[in-house]
């Protein structure tokens, strides 16, 4: 079997990041989970579907037509033939993915369809329980984290580089919304594998965790 790295952590850690850096460093394949959620959102959204009927909600997530394409490095997003990349990072669509997400019926919907993305060389698997649920034989499992007010922060700078204004007190207040529903709820609730390493990124920058991760990998 190919081997997996695993990198969980909560939203605004910069395992994204890590994850695609790493993706590239070694050549192995990238898995990015949330993307799955927030397109089984899209796609729920889309069809009017109640996002309380948790039946209907997994019959959704069973029923994807998506892939994931890459060119020139970027990966993108492809429901139904068409690149909806941009439209799964929309706000409505990132509340809605929360929701769906804390649907087991949905989770047991997508995992079949996850852990389908390892393959040779290797696979870098990006998410909340990668290292715990869906690849908990992985040789190598990340948790990444940072302090709530500094990826408050980071989402903040980043916003405002798009021209984007937002508070910041509202963005600490989202993020900390999130991490309550991602740590508590039933199915696969955001903590660190037994065998994890957990790196906090509060006070180093990306490079310096990629390095970190690297030698993990390494050693
Ligand atoms: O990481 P991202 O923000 O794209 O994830 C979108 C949503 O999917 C989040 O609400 C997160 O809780 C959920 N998610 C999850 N399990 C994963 C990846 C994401 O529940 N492995």
């Amino acid at each position: 079997q190919a081997p997996v790295i695993t990198i969980d952590g909560p939203s605004g850690s910069g395992k994204g990041t890590i994850a695609k850096l790493v993706a590239d460093r070694l050549g192995y394949a990238l898995l990015d989970s949330g993307a799955l959620y927030r397109l089984t959102a899209l796609a729920a959204l889309n069809a009017d579907v109640d996002l309380n009927d948790q039946a209907k909600l997994a019959e959704v997530a069973a029923n994807l037509d998506i892939r994931f394409d890459i060119a020139n490095g970027e990966v993108s997003a492809v429901m139904d033939g068409k690149d909806v990349s941009r439209d799964i990072r929309m706000e409505r669509v990132s509340m809605a993915a929360s929701k769906v997400a804390a649907v087991p019926a949905v989770r047991e919907a997508l995992l079949q369809r996850q852990r389908d993305f390892r393959a040779a060389p290797g696979l870098v698997a990006d998410g909340r329980d990668m290292g715990t649920t869906v690849f908990p034989d992985a040789p190598v499992k990340i948790f990444l984290t940072a302090s709530a007010e500094e990826r408050a922060r980071r989402r903040y700078e980043q916003l405002r580089g798009r021209g984007v204004s937002v508070s910041l007190r509202d963005l600490l207040e989202d993020i900390r919304a999130r991490d309550d529903r991602d740590m508590n709820r039933a199915t696969s609730p955001l903590a660190p594998a037994e065998d994890a390493v957990v790196l906090d990124s509060t006070d180093i920058d990306i490079d310096a965790v990629l390095q970190k991760v690297l030698d993990l990998v390494h050693a």
